[in-house]
């Protein structure tokens, strides 16, 4: 496994494979959703015939927190992801400086952001900005690393609804071919109680991990709702009796998060939860549908 810790590095990697790779960005803290993605990517890398393998990237990316303190804490834990990738499958890590990614010069802002980034009661009411860092950040990887396939998990549903759209918009393509970047969704990968791995869960104490949990259960009573307003209901009810009170516990459509009264047969709605637990903001989501009783 290569490491690449500057850009001259990663091109002479990337410049050495002309069909690409598979990519996952990640900011580090690695842990075993991260793996599933690795490994994945690096399945897909092997299936696909792009013998880049899975270019694997580690950077925590400035623009994206609005809470400085957030950033300031985010572990960073290079020697254990450096394992973990090799451990997964990993050809090649990308680890940045922060000069790298965002050069003295500075870098072309996104011209706008995709709909889906701002919709109300999501994470653009409760984090203003981040989602323009995101994309931001994910634009440039994706310039830096060419891929031919990226991968992403849909523990963070919206950013993965955000980047789907971005790409769209942009007519970002999958290296030497004229079709648009394919962008992989990997299922949330949970501990066995069920709460979703996640790289800020090491900062939840005991008693807060076992609250944390509620988060899972409140998605799964979720889906006793008959309208997304009963779910909703549903949902805020029972993270109220843990006392855990959430920014959203909302059903959306789930490609393009808008909110519908009356739920429309055929359509595909997922039900989302972010919810401050002691020091951590969790997210988690699950697919929904209504209750047929
Ligand atoms: P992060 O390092 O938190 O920015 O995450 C990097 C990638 O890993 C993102 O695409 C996340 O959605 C994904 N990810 C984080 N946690 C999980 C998890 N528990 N299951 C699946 N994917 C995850």
């Amino acid at each position: 496994m290569i490491v690449a810790t500057s850009n001259a590095a990663l091109d002479e990697y990337v410049s050495s494979f002309p069909r690409g790779c598979a990519f996952v960005p990640t900011m580090g803290a690695l842990h075993e959703g991260h793996g599933t993605l690795v490994r994945l990517g690096a399945g897909l890398a092997r299936d696909r015939g792009l013998t880049a393998g899975c270019i694997v990237s580690i950077f925590v990316n400035p623009t994206q927190f609005d809470d400085k303190s957030d950033f300031e804490r985010y572990p960073q834990t290079l020697d254990a992801d450096l394992a973990r990738c090799r451990e997964a499958g990993a050809a090649c890590v990308y680890a940045p400086a922060v000069q790298d990614i965002y050069p003295p010069g500075g870098i072309a802002p996104l011209p706008q952001l995709p709909q889906v980034a701002t919709r109300p009661q999501l994470e653009d009411a409760f984090r203003p900005g981040h989602f323009a860092g995101v994309c931001q950040v994910v634009a440039r990887l994706f310039e830096l690393t060419q891929p031919a396939v990226a991968v992403f998990g849909e523990k963070d549903w919206q950013q993965l609804q955000v980047v789907r759209a971005m790409v769209a918009m942009m007519g970002t393509k999958s290296r030497g071919t004229n079709a648009p970047l394919d962008i992989i969704g990997v299922p949330t990968v949970r501990e066995d109680d069920g709460l979703a791995m996640s790289s800020r869960n090491r900062f939840l104490s005991t008693a807060e991990r076992k609250t944390a949990l509620i988060i899972s259960r409140a998605l799964h009573e979720g889906r006793k709702g008959r309208t997304s307003h009963e779910a909703q209901t549903v949902m805020k009810w029972t993270l109220a009796k843990a006392g855990v009170m959430p920014d959203y516990a909302v059903v959306r459509e789930a490609e393009t998060l808008e909110y519908h009264k009356n739920v429309i047969p055929g359509t595909t709605y997922r039900a989302l939860i972010t919810a401050r637990v002691g020091p951590v903001r969790l997210l988690d989501n699950a697919p929904w549908s209504p209750c047929a009783e």
